[in-house]
């Protein structure tokens, strides 16, 4: 659920207003908001007096449950208190999910970003990603991959993309496999810059994809 709530804003002209600000956002509720996210229009209001547009900085939490992602957005400058603020994150968020149905089957911890640009650079990112993600389940099947998919919590921390390719032939070695997916997808179609940053990282050390694999989604 999205939450909408009043607030007083204080406008640099010195007047005091009250306008509604999201405090929660829920991208499978309301997919619309990710595009007001994006295009820099969120929680941007309009002073009254002086007619002045800006966006007004306040906590909230972003959830997108479908790619395992819950953000705590606080402003930029409680950055100072970040050590704090994780703690008490992860204390509401443990209590959250033992009281709220809602949340019973999230295995995942929340990320904590200050100012609203880190979880700007997370969605774009992550739609590059998805991109890319595309194009190789339509290419697997036109080619001989099969598909090992990561739990999409963990891939964002690794740094990776959530579906990686393996070459169906199997050689009995899983990491070698993988190496041949990728190289397989990459002559198919040159250009998936992050596969190519995969395997180029693979092939310096082969040792990643045991962290990477720790993580494979079973259902
Ligand atoms: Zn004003």
């Amino acid at each position: 659920m999205s939450i909408l709530s009043n607030c007083e804003i204080t406008c640099s002209c010195g007047k005091t207003f009250e306008a509604e600000v999201w405090k929660a956002v829920n991208i499978f509720d309301d997919p619309d908001l990710k595009d007001v996210i994006l295009s820099g229009r969120f929680n941007t209001v309009e002073c009254p007096h002086c007619k002045k547009v800006f966006y007004h900085e306040h906590f909230f939490m972003y959830q997108d449950l479908q790619n395992e992602l819950i953000a705590y957005v606080y402003p930029k400058k409680e950055q100072e208190f970040a050590k704090n603020l994780r703690q008490k994150m992860l204390s509401e968020f443990n209590a959250l999910t033992k009281d709220m149905q809602d949340f019973a089957e999230i295995d995942f911890e929340p990320v904590i970003y200050f100012g609203i640009e880190d979880l700007i650079d997370t969605i774009k990112n992550e739609d590059n990603s998805k991109d890319e993600i595309d194009i190789l389940n339509f290419i697997a099947k036109r080619i001989d991959l099969d598909l090992i998919k990561i739990k999409p919590s963990k891939a964002r921390n690794l740094c990776i993309l959530h579906t990686i390719p393996k070459s169906k032939k199997s050689t009995g070695n899983l990491k070698k496999d993988i190496v041949s997916g990728l190289e397989q997808l990459l002559k198919y179609n040159p250009n998936l810059v992050e596969y190519e940053n995969l395997l180029a990282r693979i092939k310096q050390n082969i040792s990643c994809l045991d962290e990477i694999l720790l993580h494979k989604k079973t259902k």
